[in-house]
């Protein structure tokens, strides 16, 4: 498993305000966003590319874009719906699919209860979108549903993990063989006994979309 931190003074000041228990709902998703058009950047470096030719005013030339089939962003819902919008501005081309996950906070397991996805993922570039990777129990079982699909090129990207949620989904995935990469905003210290981040910015899909 590859994990990669964006080292960038902008993602640490959007991070910090991202944290702090006064920012709004309404902030807290707009940050959300930037900071996932940000850590985008990084994610999709190695997207499949082909060349295509052009005329400039000047000239010919070849230019590249997208190769098909197209990459897929999964968000997990419902956290990973607020980083959709940050992922999509920088690939507009892409398909999206769902998939709904619930980690229940007494034990702790993770369970999902909806997805809209392609059948088949073979040969398909997949951005997982889970803002935070704290136990890793719901990456490691969305990479289990994918590769179930045939998936076998996928990037995680998330706002913030611990370092017990990495160890985890390394240790899980060394098993199964499948090279994931992961792009993060932060590594935090721990995880606390509840399975919150620390200092982490609590519940996500609260902050980002109200109690419900
Ligand atoms: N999920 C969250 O939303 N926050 C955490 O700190 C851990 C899991």
């Amino acid at each position: 498993m590859e994990v990669s931190v964006a080292d960038h003074p902008l993602i640490a000041h959007k991070l910090t305000y991202l944290r702090d228990e006064r920012t709004d709902s309404p902030t807290f998703r707009r940050l959300a966003e930037e900071l996932v058009t940000l850590l985008a950047y990084e994610a999709t470096r190695e997207v499949r590319v082909e060349p295509f030719e052009i005329r400039t005013p000047v000239a010919s030339t070849t230019g590249i874009k997208l190769a098909k089939p197209k990459p897929i962003i999964v968000p997990i819902l419902r956290a990973g719906l607020g980083m959709l919008d940050g992922m999509v501005r920088l690939l507009p081309s892409a398909e999206v699919g769902f998939l709904g996950m619930i980690r229940d906070e007494e034990t702790l397991e993770v369970s999902t209860y909806a997805n809209r996805l392609p059948d088949d993922l073979t040969g398909r570039q997949v951005f997982v979108l889970d803002p935070m990777l704290a136990t890793g129990g719901t990456l490691v079982m969305a990479i289990d549903y994918l590769t179930g699909k045939g998936a076998r090129d996928i990037t995680a990207v998330c706002l913030l993990a611990a370092p017990e949620g990495i160890a985890h989904l390394d240790r899980e995935l060394a098993g199964a063989g499948i090279p994931v990469k992961v792009v993060l905003g932060a590594i935090d210290e721990r995880l606390n006994e509840k399975g919150y981040i620390v200092p982490g910015l609590g519940d996500a899909g609260d902050r980002l979309y109200g109690v419900v």
